[in-house]
């Protein structure tokens, strides 16, 4: 496997033409993987923000900062825009979508479920202090751990968003896919994205059944698209292809240099 982080890009540019037009996109028929509106938007930046620091050893903090700061009109919220004009950036306790929007390099990169927790709260930390934006990014890296390690959907619906997220447990999409709004808050985001997941066929059905939803579009198929990769394996060439065209040339690098770490990876734990 290869284009790890790609995964959540492909999400976060196909939903990005839908973010906050819920009227638009309920009908799952209507929703275009790449319009031509489609861009990356903050969901990525910080997505390629924290695999970077992973990769290179840098301090989580100051990499979030630096890169939000170069791509400073991507989409971001009014509170983590004061968090960037900080010349000290502190942790807000936040219990936004964030967290759990850029976490997926842990997932990823982890060998161990310990490991793999420890990584996606350092992802958290610069921000999302909050014990439910620890608990967004925890849920979301686990789960893509697990499914890159070969659990199945019964396992993720049991041991992770029974546990996590228990009001989502029952929940089938077809429940709340009428009446689901924008919610920016984990508790209101991952377990839908999680539910996506669970009942897609493939990845682009995944990435569709998110933006689907309406409400944060992007931020749901960001979050949904790399668990939908790591369990079934494969995403169409010509998505990868076109989101690449998309990106700036550092998170091209970066995407290429984080598939050889995720190919070599030793933890650091044992
Ligand atoms: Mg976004």
């Amino acid at each position: 496997m290869e284009n790890f982080l790609i995964s959540e890009a492909i999400g976060d540019i196909a939903g990005s033409a839908y973010e906050g037009r819920t009227h638009r996109v309920k009908d799952y028929n209507k929703v275009k993987m790449f319009s031509s509106r489609a861009h990356f938007t903050d969901d990525t930046v910080l997505t390629f923000a924290c695999a970077e620091a992973f990769i290179d050893n840098l301090d989580m903090t100051m990499n979030l900062w630096k890169c939000a700061n170069e791509h400073r009109h991507a989409g971001f919220g009014s509170k983590f825009k004061l968090w960037m004009a900080s010349h000290y950036p502190k942790p807000y306790g936040s219990r936004g979508n964030g967290s759990a929007m850029r976490c997926s390099s842990a997932g990823w990169l982890a060998q161990t479920e310990e490991e793999c927790i420890r990584m996606a709260h350092k992802t958290a930390a610069p921000t999302h202090n909050h014990p439910e934006g620890f608990k967004g990014a925890e849920t979301t890296a686990l789960t893509i751990f697990h499914l890159k390690k070969g659990k199945d959907k019964d396992f993720i619906r049991e041991q992770i968003l029974d546990k996590y997220y228990p009001d989502w447990s029952n929940m089938k999409y077809a429940d709340f896919h009428d009446t689901y709004t924008f919610n920016s808050t984990c508790a209101g985001t991952v377990g839908p994205a999680i539910i996506c997941f669970l009942e897609s066929e493939d990845y682009v059905d995944c990435i569709k059944l998110a933006i689907s939803l309406g409400g944060d579009a992007d931020t749901l198929a960001a979050i949904a698209g790399p668990m939908a990769y790591a369990y079934y394996k494969k995403m169409p060439d010509t998505l990868v292809y076109q989101a690449m065209k998309k990106l700036p040339d550092w998170m091209v690098d970066i995407s290429r240099r984080f598939d050889e770490k995720v190919s070599t990876h030793i933890p650091d734990i044992l």
